[in-house]
């Protein structure tokens, strides 16, 4: 039963529950809301039903890891003592020592003599809040120095301007953050939050306010653009028309790529940051290998993979980067958890990335079966970017052209976007 539990997990706003045990027991997937404790109260509905006293309750949930409910009490008397109410880390171990013994004992953090909050299977450490926290910033910090982010001739005189595609999710609001706190001193470096509003009822509307309120707190810049105000276009009524026949995140992607760009264009990048983290960056690889082509790698490892100092100079587009790309997706949502951040956790009601969610079950499956895997696809997927970048380089074989319709760079006459827009009109 345990081994299906991180399939479900790692979807935002589901929790998975299952029985400690109970041999057999279904595990029972209960929609949540936003914050950790909703786990709790729901576990806590589950065991006052319950017909019989039980021993408690392991709950998944994509916010917490995983939080341990227990109970001694009859049902229908009085709530769970939050006191008794501990995360664990959903090992084996821990499992069976608190279902023998009733006796919930948190491990320890590695590092320190705090509980922990955390347990990262492929890494086999156990974390308090604390050291969480300063290990995902620590790795973000890394990646920042390995992909050469920081050009060295930066100075405070001529700042290096960052846009961070700021979506309200829980990926790009921690990615601005940590950005934040690593350069609120550093006069190199100027942050701007871009914030794009698909036209999407009752899913963007909140995010861009959590998008408003963390550039508020943190007093950064922050740009807000719309399909409707550029295009004429609002994705609700884009997925009702679908003159291509097409899956929604497909029309979605090239709107959403051109405003990008032509934004961080606009607001005079040096370089355009976006939240991806590492489940997202292994699937976009494992599905790129999969689809066997090569000359895509080497245009990944140029356009955002490689370090700046390693890229094929490209001119017509400003540099992209992915700093969370080493912070897998659970933990990212955990970070926003408990440093209490505004992200909004919804999933878009026109999610359609067929293939990528085949990918992402599969490679759900494959790390909780072989801890690590997701970590061995990407450095192994950036070696080979690399060699195919060299391999590739200098020979793009497009022909980069001005789109007669909008001027922005394309291949072909008219650029993707100009031609999706003009099959909606
Ligand atoms: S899930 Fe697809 S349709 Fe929804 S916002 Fe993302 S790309 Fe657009
Ligand atoms: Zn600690
Ligand atoms: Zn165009």
């Amino acid at each position: 039963m345990q081994s299906r539990c991180l399939e479900w997990v790692e979807r935002p706003g589901v929790a998975l529950v299952t029985e400690q045990r109970v041999a057999g027991a279904t595990p029972r997937l209960v929609r949540m809301g936003e914050a950790a404790e909703t786990a709790v109260e729901v576990a806590d509905q589950l065991i006052f039903r319950r017909p019989r006293p039980i021993k408690g309750f392991h709950v998944w949930s994509s916010f917490c890891g995983s939080v341990d409910v227990p109970t001694d009490r009859v049902p229908g008397t009085a709530p769970p003592d939050p006191k008794r109410v501990r995360r664990c880390h959903g090992d084996e171990k821990t499992k069976r020592t608190y279902a023998f013994d009733r006796n919930v004992t948190a491990m320890d953090c590695n590092r320190c003599d705090e509980e922990a909050i955390m347990h990262a299977a492929y890494s086999g450490a156990h974390l308090c809040s604390d050291h969480f926290r300063e290990s995902v910033e620590k790795r973000v910090r890394r990646r920042i120095r390995r992909d050469d982010l920081v050009p060295h001739d930066a100075t405070p005189q001529n700042p290096q301007i960052w846009v961070i595609g700021l979506s309200g999710g829980k990926d790009s609001v921690v990615l601005t953050q940590i950005l934040y706190e690593t350069f609120a001193e550093d006069p190199r470096i100027e942050l701007v939050g871009l914030t794009i509003h698909e036209g999407i009822d009752g899913y963007r509307d909140k995010s861009v306010d959590a998008c408003v309120e963390l550039s508020d707190e943190l007093g950064i810049r922050h740009e807000l653009v719309s399909y409707e105000e550029e295009f004429g276009v609002r994705m609700d009524d884009v997925v009702e028309d679908d003159p291509e026949n097409m899956a929604a995140c497909a029309y979605c992607g090239v709107f959403r790529r051109d405003l990008l760009s032509n934004y961080a264009t606009e607001l005079d990048a040096d370089l355009l940051l976006t939240g991806h983290n590492l489940d997202d960056e292994a699937q976009t690889a494992l599905m790129n290998v999969l689809e066997g082509d090569v000359e895509q790698i080497a245009k990944h490892f140029d356009a955002s993979l490689g370090p700046l100092s390693a890229r094929e100079d490209q001119d017509e587009f400003v540099p992209r980067a992915k700093p969370l790309r080493d912070v897998p997706e659970k933990e990212v949502a955990l970070y926003a958890h408990v440093n209490d951040l505004p992200a909004h956790i919804t999933e878009c009601p026109h999610a359609s990335e067929a293939y990528r969610g085949e990918i992402q079950q599969l490679l759900y499956g494959l790390e909780e079966n072989h801890p690590g895997t997701r970590h061995s696809i990407l450095s192994g997927y950036e070696e080979l970017a690399e060699i195919a970048a060299e391999r590739y380089a200098g020979d793009d074989g497009a022909d980069l052209q001005e789109c007669l319709e909008c001027g922005s760079t394309t291949t072909r006459d008219v650029c993707r976007k100009c031609s999706l827009l003009e099959s909606l009109t």
